[in-house]
This record gives C-alpha cells, sequence and structure tokens, in this order.
C-alpha cells in the first residue's frame, strides 16, 4: 500500500500503526487530542488516569512488536512482578500460587507514551493532530478520510481506532451502508484510581488484586474489590470498584475507609501512605461490541480495532491485551495475502474470535452480579454452576489457579476450563476440602 490511515493515536492506534508501518509506504495516525503530550497524558480519553493492568498476554505482546520494550519500562522506574510479587486475592483469602505468574507495574499513560514514542520513531509513521470526520468511499472501497478541517487524506486503507464512542457508525449509513449490530451488557460499574506514596511497607510486591467471589455471591460481605499496582516514580496506583449503588467516589477519606475494607495489602497502604494525588472516578454503564463480522457488506480497505470494536467491563483488565491481539489479527490478515482493498472479512473474523473470548469470560462473570440481567447465554444456569466450582478450586489448588489464572490473563482460551482433566481436579479438590472424598 501506498499510504495507510489509522484514526485515532492512542492505545489501539498505535499498535495498528506500527503493524501497518511494514505494509504500507507511509502510515499516518491522525489523533484529535491536542493535548497529548510526551507524558502520555492527554484530556480526551479520561480512563488514562485510571489503574490500568497490562495483562501477561497483553505484555507478551507489547514486546513482541516492541522488542526491548520491557527493559526499557522498567530502565524508566516501571517494575516487573513475578511469583510472589504478584497477589490474587477472593473472598478474603490469598490464592494458591499459579505458576509463571509475571506482571508488569507501570500507569497507563507511561506505558502509552512509550509505545508512542518508538511508533513515531518508525521512518514511514507520522503522527498528526487533527480529527477525523468521515470517510471517502468510492466504487465501494475507502479512498480517504476526511478532516474536521474540511482536509482529505487520500488512503487506500484505513483503521477507526477511535475508542468506543467512535462515530463509524453514522459515517456508515451516511454513505448507504449498515451500522454493525451491537451486543450490550448493562454492567452500571464504578471505578476510582488514588495515588499513594511508595515506600518499603510491602516489600517487592508489585500487583495485588483482590475480589468477592462464590462465597459471598460475588458481594463484597468479605471484603471490598480492590487492587494496587506499583508504578513508575515510586508510587501505588490503588483501585477500588463497586457496582450499582455502591460506586466508590472522589471523596479522599472515603476512599481510604474503603480501601481498609480491602485485603491486608490495600490496608496497609491506607495506613501508612501519603496520597500524591486527587481520587479519579470513572463511571462504566455497559460492555459493549460491535460485530462487523455479521454485516453482509462493507466497504473496502477498512478495520476497527480496540475499544471502538469491543470494550468490554475493565475490571477484568483486558482492554490493553485486546488492542494488542486485534493487532495479531491485521498482521496476520495481511500476511495472509488478501487484497488489502476488498473488504477485511479476514480481519472482523479474526477479531471475532479474539473479542468472543474475551466478552464470554468478562459477561458470565458480570452475570454473576444481582444487578446484570442478562442477557444470559444459553445453558447459564449450568456455566454459573461450574464456574463456581472451578474459582472455588482455584483459590486453594496450585494447579487448578494456574490455568484459571493464564484463562485470565488470555494466555489460554476460556475453553481451558472445561477441558475433563481440570474439572475432574477442580471436583477432587473440593470433595476433600469437604471432606465428602
Ligand atoms: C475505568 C477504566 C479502567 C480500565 N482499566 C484497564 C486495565 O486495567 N487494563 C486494560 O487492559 N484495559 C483497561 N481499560 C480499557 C482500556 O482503557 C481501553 O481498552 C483502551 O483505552 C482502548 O484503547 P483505544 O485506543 O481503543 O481507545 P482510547 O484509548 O479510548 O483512545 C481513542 C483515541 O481516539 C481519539 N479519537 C476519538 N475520536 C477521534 C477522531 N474522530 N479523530 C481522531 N482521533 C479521535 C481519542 O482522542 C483517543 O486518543 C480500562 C478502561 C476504563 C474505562
Amino acid at each position: 500500500m501506498k499510504r495507510a490511515v489509522v484514526m485515532g493515536g492512542s492505545y489501539a492506534g498505535l499498535f495498528a500503526a506500527r503493524v501497518l508501518s511494514e505494509y504500507a509506504e507511509e502510515v499516518v495516525v491522525l489523533e484529535a487530542d491536542e493535548a497529548i503530550g510526551p507524558d502520555g497524558m492527554g484530556t480526551r480519553a479520561p480512563q488514562r488516569r485510571q489503574l490500568h493492568a497490562l495483562l501477561a498476554m497483553g505484555h507478551s505482546q507489547l514486546e513482541r512488536w516492541f522488542p526491548g520494550v520491557t527493559a526499557e519500562l522498567v530502565a524508566g522506574g516501571a517494575l516487573l512482578g513475578e511469583g510472589d510479587d504478584v497477589r490474587f486475592y477472593m473472598d478474603g483469602r490469598l490464592k494458591a500460587p499459579a505458576a509463571g505468574t509475571r506482571m508488569l507495574g507501570a500507569t497507563r499513560p507511561f506505558l502509552e507514551a512509550t509505545v508512542r514514542r518508538r511508533v513515531a520513531g518508525a521512518a514511514n509513521v507520522r503522527l498528526v493532530t487533527g480529527q477525523a470526520a468521515g470517510l471517502v468511499v468510492e466504487r465501494g472501497r475507502v479512498r480517504g478520510v476526511a478532516t474536521a478541517d474540511g482536509e482529505v487524506l487520500d488512503t487506500e486503507f484505513a483503521v477507526d481506532a477511535t475508542g468506543r464512542s467512535s462515530r463509524l457508525g453514522n459515517w456508515l449509513e451516511q454513505g448507504g451502508w449498515d451500522r454493525a449490530p451491537v451486543a450490550r451488557m448493562r454492567i452500571d460499574l464504578g471505578y476510582a484510581t488514588g495515588t499513594f506514596r511508595r515506600g518499603d511497607e510491602l516489600g517487592s510486591t508489585v500487583v495485588v488484586h483482590g475480589s468477592p467471589g462464590p462465597a459471598s455471591g460475588y458481594r463484597p460481605t468479605v471484603t471490598e474489590a480492590g487492587g494496587l499496582v506499583a508504578v513508575e516514580g515510586d508510587h501505588w496506583s490503588v483501585v477500588l470498584a463497586g457496582y450499582a449503588g455502591d460506586r466508590p467516589g472522589r471523596d479522599p477519606e472515603e476512599f481510604r475507609a474503603r480501601m481498609r475494607r480491602c485485603v491486608e495489602p490495600l490496608r496497609t497502604v491506607a495506613d501508612t501512605c501519603e496520597m500524591s494525588d486527587t481520587v479519579e472516578t470513572f463511571h462504566v454503564a455497559e460492555s459493549m461490541r460491535r460485530d462487523y463480522q455479521r454485516l453482509g457488506r462493507f466497504p473496502g480497505g477498512l478495520v476497527v480495532a480496540g475499544d471502538a470494536l469491543a470494550a468490554v467491563n475493565p475490571v477484568y483488565g483486558q482492554g490493553l491485551t485486546l488492542a494488542a491481539l486485534q493487532a495479531n489479527s491485521l498482521a496476520a490478515y495481511l500476511r495472509s495475502g488478501a487484497a488489502p482493498q476488498d473488504p477485511a472479512w479476514g480481519y472482523f473474523r479474526r477479531a471475532a474470535t479474539v473479542v468472543d473470548a474475551a466478552w464470554q469470560l468478562s459477561t458470565t462473570a458480570d452475570l454473576a452480579q444481582p444487578h446484570v440481567d442478562g442477557p444470559y447465554p444459553p445453558g447459564y444456569p449450568l456455566i454459573r454452576w461450574v464456574g463456581d466450582r472451578i474459582t472455588a478450586a482455584s483459590i486453594v489448588d496450585a494447579t487448578v489457579n494456574t490455568t484459571y489464572t493464564n484463562v485470565l490473563n488470555m494466555m489460554e482460551h476460556p475453553r481451558a476450563l472445561t477441558r475433563p482433566a481440570l474439572l475432574l481436579r477442580a471436583a477432587r479438590v473440593l470433595l476433600a476440602g469437604t471432606g465428602r472424598g
């Protein structure tokens, strides 16, 4: 291709640009946020201020596309947690160790700024400030991206990476195409992030995650849902999550009080560390995916990535990893020899496989929340019953927890949790625990 244009220069857009830099003479990344500076913050994607955990799969794909980036991040103050440095609690109990656990501790802006620098360093990639306002489609294929300034950037291939509130559906409709069918699940999630100065109060801890599980009916009767990540600049990024009427607020004292109802490491930070920034809150009304793969016709030379394609409940930390895996889908599609000017069904099919896995995991877990009322997948009561038992076994058994953690980290497909050997082991563990062997 002569030129590819990526609309949206945040995490998903940067990954797409990295892939396209191998297939186009020139890649233009059009980003509307004039305020994104070297600190990676900006104003238009305010979730950047929230704690972001990078799942193991997301980390491995980050290193795949940007070799040496882990060392670069660590040199800049990020932390790499292995083994006991990463601790998961459920219903107040420390979970059994999961083999091979490795997680990176960094803020989202730092991570994104590092990726942006790498992408901008490629000789054939140009980052441009400007707002995409429409598409020019001729004879069924994308020929240009129209900007809000009235310019048209000629292109043979366009990526929509403009995030959850993408306007692509409107642009398609204006051109006589259909918008994608949308699947939604109402979650009514409140997320709040506080930042604390980090000393040696938790030793080499990098990640702690605590959540209510099956014993408490997934309601915070034992511990609140919360987590912390050690990040650059000697800080803790601490997150609290709550649903419906129980959403955490911005008041620092209320934040600390709520941390004291969390698992022990969060209580320690609440009691001993100084808060170094305001509490930032975020409301996520729903999980949402746009199923472009189900459309009958679509313009050639156009793909959709990141939250513009699927934005799932952030408590499972899947968004950045999905963006990276969709970049892999794009690479596999382009490598397959498909003509870039044709409708990119091969991309959408691959990306849907990835989204399916994340969606299945997050929506099945969300349905356990009393205020979430569907849509239920076929066979949900059985899925839930089995899921609860595997989750309970994962708290006490390292083998079950290793697979469970691999699935949560998107290193394995959720179907790994239905392998007969795993189900049998979970049953044995639970029966041994109740003395009903
Ligand atoms: C509260 C919260 C917590 C989260 N925590 C995690 C986590 O722990 N781990 C994780 O992996 N994920 C997490 N996520 C998800 C993650 O933030 C998203 O998946 C990720 O930001 C998606 O990246 P993106 O590039 O698709 O979209 P965005 O980051 O939303 O970026 C879209 C970009 O497009 C630009 N743009 C928009 N319209 C236009 C236009 N017309 N023209 C040009 N540019 C435009 C915007 O300015 C923006 O920069 C969380 C999300 C939320 C809301």
